[in-house]
């Protein structure tokens, strides 16, 4: 009998009506002589209803105090979704993300797995029970305070837990028929993608398709354990996350086609850029902004350094990171201007990243030549640049994003002639 792992989104929960849908689903998937698990997330927008709540009593919560109230989400869709399960005449039992064993660091609000131990889960599936978990929560290893993954981090509760439990696939519900060549809520003609390996996967994620959670996909990469993300509202086939094996054992047998050049644009609108202006050209002056920044906890993304002008012996640096790591980079900065050297300190949050994503693109000259002209041609500025051996990123104003990944899309050809069906969820 096959172990399947199946997640579903707040989107797939988001009332009643689609509890009880869901419910029918796990019922069948059982019935059809499976083992199945299941990981679910907070009912619809629960969590953004939360996270408005915490900052209408406090606008710096606790990092504590703000995990135990997110966690509450996924409590009470468990719940229920285990008394709808119940009401088909099926055995289902709910646990917390530490009844489940999910342990993790207790670095609150993006805590990391760093042990599952299942005990409880497998007792329930031996007993012929459905086990109920709630996603994006674990226990720290040290404190033993309750942490949450990150945003959209059930996706990773699931894929460790199908790790752990060596189930033979990990399926993701969602509210799009599966991963996309962009955000079909951004991109209309977007196309589904039959099948992706990790890496591609990884590099979309990084840079804003949060149809999967990074690090769910970095997990099911180290543990080679195949991801179907999948709509829950039809019964179509999702897409394949794989190994480069995989899909190449795949396409000989018939049963997938060749893997396009690129497999898809994605645009980032949380990030900020920071620039260090007028900076010392002189050895040190870039470690030492680095190392304020590291010592601050600070996320990087791209790095550029500006040609110094030989008249002033100055240069500056901008960079960009989390717009909610800003505040935390300016202060960090400021306190260190002396040391640093330099004159003054710009931040810039009406930013995006726009980026193309294609492993095609290690062996195919001209990626970069038909990227920069789709922009031109759209009229949009670039005012930063960086690129992976698979990926080219850009950072232009917020208010182009949308245009530009569009533009890229029908550039680079992948623009469908019928349009993605989007079933539910609000896009928050
Ligand atoms: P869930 O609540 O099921 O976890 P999410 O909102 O986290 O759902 O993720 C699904 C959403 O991801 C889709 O509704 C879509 O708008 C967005 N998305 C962004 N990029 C992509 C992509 N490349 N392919 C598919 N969906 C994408
Ligand atoms: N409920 C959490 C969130 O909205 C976790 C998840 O949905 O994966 O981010
Ligand atoms: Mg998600």
């Amino acid at each position: 009998m096959s172990l399947i792992v199946q997640k579903y989104g707040g989107s797939s929960v988001a009332d009643a009506e689609s509890v009880k849908r869901v419910a029918r689903r796990i019922v069948d998937t059982k019935k059809a002589g499976h083992q199945v698990v299941v990981v679910v997330s907070a009912m619809g927008d629960t969590t953004d209803e939360l996270l408005d709540l915490a900052e209408q009593v406090s606008p710096l919560p606790p990092a504590r105090e703000l995990d135990m109230l997110l966690t509450a989400g996924e409590r009470i869709s468990m719940a229920v979704l285990a008394m709808a399960i119940h009401d088909l005449g099926a055995e289902a039992r709910s646990y917390t993300g530490s009844q489940a064993g999910l342990i993790t660091d207790s670095a609150h609000g993006a805590a990391r797995i760093i042990d599952v131990t299942p005990g409880r889960i497998q007792e329930a599936l031996d007993s012929g029970a459905i086990p109920i978990v709630a996603g994006f929560q674990g226990v720290a290893q040290d404190t033993k305070d309750i942490t949450t993954l990150g945003r959209g981090g059930s996706d990773t509760t699931a894929v460790a837990l199908a790790a752990a439990l060596n189930a033979e696939v990990c399926e993701i519900y969602t509210d799009v028929d599966g991963v996309f060549s962009a955000d079909p809520r951004v991109v209309p003609a977007a196309r589904q993608v039959p099948q992706i390996t990790y890496e591609e996967m990884l590099e979309l994620a990084a840079v804003g398709a949060k149809v999967l959670h990074l690090r769910c996909v970095e997990y099911a990469r180290r543990f080679d354990l195949p991801i179907h993300v999948r709509s829950s509202f039809s019964d179509r086939t999702g897409t394949l996350v794989l190994s480069p094996e995989a899909i190449q054992a795949a396409i000989a047998e018939g049963t997938a086609m060749e893997q396009p050049i690129i497999s898809g644009v994605a645009a980032d609108v949380n990030d900020a850029k920071i620039t260090v202006v007028s900076v010392p050209d002189q050895p040190g002056r870039a470690a030492s902004i680095f190392r304020t920044l590291a010592d601050a906890n600070i996320n990087l993304d791209m790095i550029v350094q500006n040609v110094s002008l030989a008249s002033t012996g100055r240069t500056d640096v901008t960079f960009t990171c989390p717009q909610g790591s800003a505040a935390a980079a300016m202060q960090a900065l400021d306190a260190k201007r002396d040391q640093i050297g330099y004159e003054d300190l710009l931040v810039d949050d009406q930013v995006a990243k726009v980026s193309l994503v294609g492993a095609g693109m290690r062996s195919h000259p001209g990626v970069s030549a038909t990227f920069f002209d789709a922009l031109a041609e759209a009229g949009i500025n670039v005012e930063m640049i960086s690129t992976s051996e698979i990926r080219i990123s850009v950072v232009t104003r917020v208010d182009d994003a949308k245009k530009a990944v569009q533009a890229l899309h029908t550039a680079f050809g992948l623009d469908a002639d019928g349009e993605a069906v989007v079933y539910a969820g609000t896009g928050r």
